[in-house]
């Protein structure tokens, strides 16, 4: 157990990933200097009134972390204990993810200070409505483009897409302000479940790569909102018994193998796991520590920490969620064999089809579901390819290999663009 103390929060593992990535790289402490600062950093208070009257104190958030490679994406979380720290951590983790998957984008984040479940749909349309027309000089489609993250969906960015657009008295947009959107609106087949295949794409490679038939495995997965839930559907049309599911609400297991599509019906009438009659509940974290090969941690950051590491059972660990582990907990599974498929490549399939609906949008052409899904599924086995070489010719994780990369095409882009010294 290592004895060094690391902070637990996603913008302590952002910041430590980076400063470790950038010893072995030995980058120049400029180069360090000039990506380490977010470029742009916005905290807004808002007091939108509810359709029920009430007024709501809200703090939003949006930070643009890099724009070296393009314009910065990366989605807008909506949860009542985001902080402008867990922003700026996670826009740094989205300058890595774009430059990894090779999208020409830069990193950005945007924050909800408020608890979505606790509000009406109407009620969520106002905050969000207040949110874009508080941001509004700061999204744009040469400036930051933002998506759906934890708590927010394509109905919100549905609503962000229509405020920016009656904003300038138009109907539509010139290029893309906003990805994620319902297909109705110029958003694209397939970017709703873009992160959770992308996600099972990884661990399918990670399988062929170590030998492993995927359906005699057995999955557990961590949280059943959008990357969850389509990470389980997905693995289990592979064939993989998924055993063992979780959110907020509370966790079920069956060693048979859970109905996942009557748990989905159960989550959309219910509104969570809670309750389902088909399988055993469990306490929402015991899902982790289930006797499994596959583990998907898909909700929250920090899950996975130096005191509940050794628990995990599972030998493969794809990272649906953004930090879903801290850097000590990290190690513990390291050191203990586990493959872990870090989160900049493992949950990098959204961004990678939020990019293909950015050049649908800008170009004004349509693409189908078909070639959506198809350049998703080439994407993410050729840079898992990439990252799984890397990390077997230096003799290097799978996390340290993918940071390696994408940190490296950054600081290539910055020395290309010029003024460096
Ligand atoms: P979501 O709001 O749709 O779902 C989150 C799920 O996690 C819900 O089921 C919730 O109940 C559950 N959850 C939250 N805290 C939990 C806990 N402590 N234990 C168990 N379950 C818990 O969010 P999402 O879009 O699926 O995002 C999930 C993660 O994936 C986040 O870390 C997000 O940053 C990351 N991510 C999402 C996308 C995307 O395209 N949506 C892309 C990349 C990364």
């Amino acid at each position: 157990m290592t004895s060094k103390k690391i902070p637990e929060g996603i913008f302590e593992t952002s910041i430590y990933n980076f400063q470790q990535t950038a010893k072995r790289l030995k980058l120049s402490d400029k180069l360090i200097a000039r990506i380490m600062e977010p470029k742009e950093k916005i905290e807004i208070t808002l007091n939108p009134e509810k359709p029920d009257g009430d007024y709501v104190h809200v703090k939003v958030f949006v930070v643009r972390h890099n724009d070296t490679l393009g314009p910065s994406k990366g989605g807008i979380r909506m949860a009542s204990d985001v902080t402008l720290d867990d922003i700026c951590g996670l826009s740094m983790e989205m300058t890595w993810k774009t430059a990894l998957i090779g999208v020409p984008f830069g990193g950005g984040k945007s924050g909800i200070q408020f608890d979505p479940t606790t509000v009406s749909e109407a009620g969520k349309e106002v905050i969000i409505r207040a949110f874009t027309r508080a941001v509004l000089r700061h999204i744009g489609p040469e400036v930051y483009v933002p998506a759906p993250d934890m708590g927010t969906n394509e109905a919100d960015m549905g609503h962000i897409r229509d405020c920016i657009s009656y904003s300038s008295g138009k109907s539509i947009t010139q290029g893309c302000f906003v990805t994620g959107k319902p297909v109705i609106l110029g958003g694209i087949e397939g970017r709703r479940e873009a992160t959770g295949k992308g996600c099972v794409y990884t661990v399918q490679a990670a399988c062929q790569k170590m030998g492993i038939d995927i359906s005699q495995t057995r999955t557990a997965v961590q949280g059943f909102g959008n990357v969850g839930s389509v990470a389980a559907l997905e693995i289990a049309k592979l064939g993989s018994k998924v055993i063992a599911v979780s959110d907020v609400t509370g966790g079920i297991v069956n060693e048979q193998g859970l109905d996942l599509v009557a748990l989905v019906d159960h989550v959309n009438v219910s509104g969570g796991i809670k309750g389902f009659a088909g399988g055993t509940d469990v306490a929402s974290d015991e899902v982790l520590y289930v006797d499994c090969d596959i583990l998907i941690p898909a909700a929250a950051q920090s899950q996975i920490t130096a005191q509940n590491a050794d628990k995990v059972k599972a030998k493969i660990i794809a990272e649906g969620a953004n930090a879903p582990m801290t850097p000590d907990g990290d190690e513990i599974l390291y050191a203990k064999g586990a493959f872990i498929i870090p989160d900049i490549l493992a949950n990098a399939g959204g961004v990678f089809v939020s990019y293909l609906e950015y050049t649908q949008e800008t170009q004004r052409e349509q693409m189908t579901l078909e070639d959506v899904e198809q350049r998703l599924y080439n994407r993410m086995f050729k840079r898992f390819g990439e990252v799984y070489d890397y990390s077997q010719s230096k003799k290097v994780s799978m996390r340290d290999a993918a940071m390696d990369i994408g940190v490296q095409k950054v600081a290539d882009g910055i020395i290309a663009r010029g003024l460096l010294p």
